[in-house]
């Protein structure tokens, strides 16, 4: 328990110290805090698939069920496992993070390749939706980023934007200098965050609309996982969005010569 509370006052030596530990209780106090919601969030986010795969399996091994009936559970069987798999995965790589024993091996990369190899690699999953992805690219500046981690937020981002709009609408990649900076920005014409969400879709397990969400595969750690990628690099990343309108994320890296 780090309820400590020191009356603390005058501007001696001894006073400062009693300021700086009661920062540090704080800071502790806060931090007991965060990773108790955290562990209740992670056996929340596994208790809805395992009550799933336990239910469904449940009946599943029941002898008199019809064939068709059988594959119908086993198949939401596997998905459910599949979901978990996924979370597991996410976790660990969260988990990596926050031990700082993540490495991060920045290669000298020019942008518009980068972007556009991505390009090529989403392309297809947008038509089999009936949606557009588009690329632009001004300036083929060199970017200095673990290109395989700097991947994994890019298809995050694009997921997202593939998951969160709607059949015949357009996803565009652009990269672009601004200043001394890169800007990497994806934008899509989709559903939209509301404004009082915006602020918390980076956190781990935040998201807008539960159902929608998992219903498309997700974990709801896409987002924290970027950003954790992002500011490893020493970038940033952000999000404006209109609701019902769409949303650009948009990633900010500075130019190392
Ligand atoms: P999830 O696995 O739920 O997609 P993310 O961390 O990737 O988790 O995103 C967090 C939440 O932010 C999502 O659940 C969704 O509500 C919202 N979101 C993220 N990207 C978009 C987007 N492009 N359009 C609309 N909502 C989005």
């Amino acid at each position: 328990d780090f309820s400590v509370r020191l009356q603390v006052k005058g501007e001696d030596e001894l006073a400062q110290l009693g300021k700086a530990i009661q920062t540090l209780a704080t800071d502790l106090e806060y931090l007991k805090k965060e990773r108790n919601e955290f562990l209740a969030s992670i056996s929340h986010e596994l208790r809805t698939p395992l009550t799933y795969v336990k239910g469904y399996a449940d009946i599943a091994r029941r002898p008199n069920i019809a064939e068709e009936e059988r594959a119908n559970y086993l198949s939401i069987i596997y998905e459910e496992a599949e979901h978990m798999q996924k979370l597991v995965k996410d976790l660990f790589e969260l988990a990596k993070m926050d031990q700082h024993s993540f490495h991060i091996e920045k290669q000298p990369t020019l942008l518009c390749l980068f972007l556009k190899k991505i390009y090529e690699k989403m392309a297809p999953a947008f038509q089999t939706k009936q949606m557009a992805l588009i690329y632009r690219c001004e300036e083929n500046v060199t970017v200095h980023i673990d290109r395989q981690r700097f991947e994994q937020v890019m298809m995050n981002l694009l997921d997202n934007a593939l998951k969160y709009s709607h059949q015949g609408s357009t996803v565009s990649i652009d990269g672009r200098m601004e200043k001394k900076n890169v800007m990497i920005m994806i934008s899509d014409e989709g559903i939209g965050i509301p404004e009082a969400d915006l602020p918390h879709i980076f956190e781990r397990f935040y998201r807008v609309d539960k159902s929608r969400s998992r219903t498309g595969g997700g974990t709801g750690l896409g987002l924290a996982i970027a950003k954790e990628i992002v500011e490893a690099h020493g970038g940033s990343i952000h999000a404006i969005s209109q609701f019902g309108k769409g949303t650009s994320m948009i990633i900010t890296l500075p130019r190392s010569e």
